[in-house]
């Protein structure tokens, strides 16, 4: 590709609201430009990169025996009701109204059309394991969209599902999915973690999450350097000592109530109160099976939901919408409290060995400070239930854990029965029993692969693609554009590499040289071939590696085996 015949258009600045260095990249190289919050279009050079990471998913995926499928992103509201899920997805779940005023969910994931599919298809357990998947578009209506493609309500997904006869084989391709992803995530070139994780929305027993590294993630994940021990934080578990009942023996002092005008969050409060995270209870608003519960935990620990869950003997439980907490507590988020609550309140066994204590007032603007367990409000229960914190041991070895940011970009569950039993997707087994099938569903971000890959691999003057999802293996430079002997023989390098079949971009615009190298460094091709006056007088051509950045200069005669060893590095 001449880069004078096309759209590069690379900037000097990235826009204001790009927080993280993917974002930021991606519209100055040229990778994206934003259409609407969390929309974007991709230019050339970044529907490359998307292109080459979906073939590197489809081939893996193929590998498999999996078979692909286009699922329409249209599906009907009838669908999503006999799951029910057109309710507990929320207003993520986009929806619109065609002329008869039928609704339509604009597919977030795939489970419900997927599962109606094997319905109306598979019948005996002769068609049994079956694997299908699409590589599409989503759509989900995320509240906080940010971070460019990282967290988008338009992305590209690839889904499969999986269909077998029993738990058994259901491990056996849960097992397959997950060596495939790692497989795909080893061909990118990405630094990744997999590690356990609930199961949100899409529910589920077991589910693992793939971590992409990187200190921008929005997740936070726990592992131990010894046994291996990997997980999320809202469910990682970890060595327990005995609970010793500790009371602290500090004398209780007179509750107060203080204004706190529109101070929300633990930071606003603490900051605004002059005190620290762990003088603050939390008090927050579950819905556990429905019912409104309240949990108690210090302000500087987090909840292991996962736990919670357990020692409950929950189906599921949920965070309060704001309407469930209005009504709870009489007064808006932020401000909730367990004094005078009228609801179960469960409080972390952290939390019960604490003493004058600042919590929410129930009442807009005001907190409450030196609140005291049975003086103040009673516990219906101890639990232990906080996350992980850094100063704990691992649940297996005991090792000190370690913490680190994760990019989630690929996600797998063992889903069982729970679609194909409320959508009654079932098929006769040996003895001509009807049973339901057993499912996995096993999904992978390819926007999210490209801008982790870029938070992954940057220097200060640009991206560093590997050469696997590069969009261009090599880009050839011409020094001065005005000189008809540097054109000549860049043309000739140019022409004989294509031959070769190798990826090429041609930088023939009428630029200053400068910009020219400094558009090359942003755009991170691997290799960069400089044509300038070397070649002219001395038969020398340089390749620049963008990785490290050594320079080889080379005979012109040796241009090709070079390259061709340097694409296999
Ligand atoms: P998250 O916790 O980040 O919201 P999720 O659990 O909702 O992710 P899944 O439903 O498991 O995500 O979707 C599968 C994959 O799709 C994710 O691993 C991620 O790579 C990608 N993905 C999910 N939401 C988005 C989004 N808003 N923008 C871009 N990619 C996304
Ligand atoms: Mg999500």
């Amino acid at each position: 590709m001449r880069m004078s015949k096309g759209l590069f258009p690379t900037l000097k600045e990235a826009p204001k609201e790009a927080k993280i260095v993917s974002h930021k990249l991606m519209i100055r190289a040229g990778l994206m430009r934003k259409l609407a919050s969390g929309i974007y279009t991709y230019l050339p050079l970044g529907y490359r990169v998307i292109r080459k990471i979906e073939n590197i998913i489809r081939e893996e995926m193929n590998k498999t025996g999996a078979q692909e499928v286009l699922l329409p992103t249209l599906s009907p509201q009838e669908l999503w009701e006999e799951s029910g899920r057109w309710e507990v997805y929320g207003p993520e779940l986009m929806r619109i109204k065609d002329r008869h005023n039928r609704l339509f969910g604009l597919g977030p994931t795939h489970e419900e059309v997927i599962t109606d599919l094997a319905r109306r298809e598979v019948k005996s357990y002769r068609q049994l394991p079956l694997t299908l998947y699409q590589i599409q578009t989503k759509f989900r209506d995320e509240i906080r969209p940010r971070f460019g493609m990282m967290r988008a309500r338009e992305f590209h997904m690839k889904d499969a599902y999986s269909f077998d006869r029993n738990e058994k084989d259901l491990e056996k391709n849960y097992k397959k999915m997950y060596q495939t992803y790692q497989n795909i995530f080893d061909r990118c070139g990405l630094k990744y973690k997999a590690v356990e994780a609930d199961t949100g929305p899409i529910g589920g027993d077991v589910s693992h999450e793939f971590m992409v590294l990187a200190k921008t993630g929005e997740d936070q994940i726990v592992y131990c350097k010894k046994c291996g021990y990997a997980a999320n934080v809202n469910r990682a578990e970890y060595h327990r000592s005995p609970v010793t009942g500790h009371q602290s023996s500090v004398k209780e002092k007179p509750l107060k109530k203080v204004k706190t005008p529109g101070m929300k969050s633990v930071e606003e409060v603490t900051g605004f109160l002059k005190c620290k995270p762990k003088d603050l209870v939390k008090t927050l608003i579950y819905k556990v099976d429905g019912k409104p519960i309240a949990i108690l935990i210090r302000g500087d620990h987090g909840v292991n939901e996962r736990r919670l869950e357990k020692l409950l003997k929950a189906k599921e439980i949920l965070l309060a919408d704001e309407k469930t907490i209005e009504k709870v507590t009489s007064a808006s988020l932020g401000f909730s409290g367990p004094v005078g609550l009228k609801i179960k309140i469960i409080a972390d066994s952290d939390v019960a060995s604490m003493k004058n204590m600042i919590s929410g007032a129930n009442e807009k603007d005001y907190h409450l400070i030196n609140i005291n367990i049975d003086r103040d409000f009673k516990v219906d229960r101890i639990l232990d239930i906080r996350s992980v914190i850094p100063e704990d041991l691992c649940p297996k070895c005991k090792t000190k854990l370690t913490f680190s940011r994760g990019i989630e970009v690929g996600h797998v569950f063992k889903l069982g029965t729970k679609y194909s039993q409320v959508l009654k997707a079932t098929f006769l087994d040996e003895k001509g029993k009807e049973k339901p099938m057993i499912m996995g569903c096993y999904g992978i971000g390819l926007d999210r692969i490209m801008a982790a890959s870029i938070e992954q691999n940057h220097d200060e003057n640009g991206i560093i693609w590997p050469l696997s999802i590069a969009p261009y293996q090599v880009l050839v430079l011409i020094v001065n554009n005005q000189d008809k002997r540097q054109i000549k023989i860049a043309e000739k390098v140019y022409n004989s590499l294509e031959k070769e079949g190798i990826e090429i971009l041609l930088d023939d615009r009428d630029l200053r040289a400068g910009a020219k190298f400094k558009d090359a460094d942003l755009m991170g091709i691997p290799l960069r071939i400089t044509i300038g006056n070397k070649a002219i007088k001395g038969n020398k051509i340089e390749i620049k590696i963008r990785k490290n950045n050594k320079v080889h200069e080379i005979d012109k005669k040796d241009l090709i085996p070079k390259i061709r060893s340097l694409r296999e590095m």
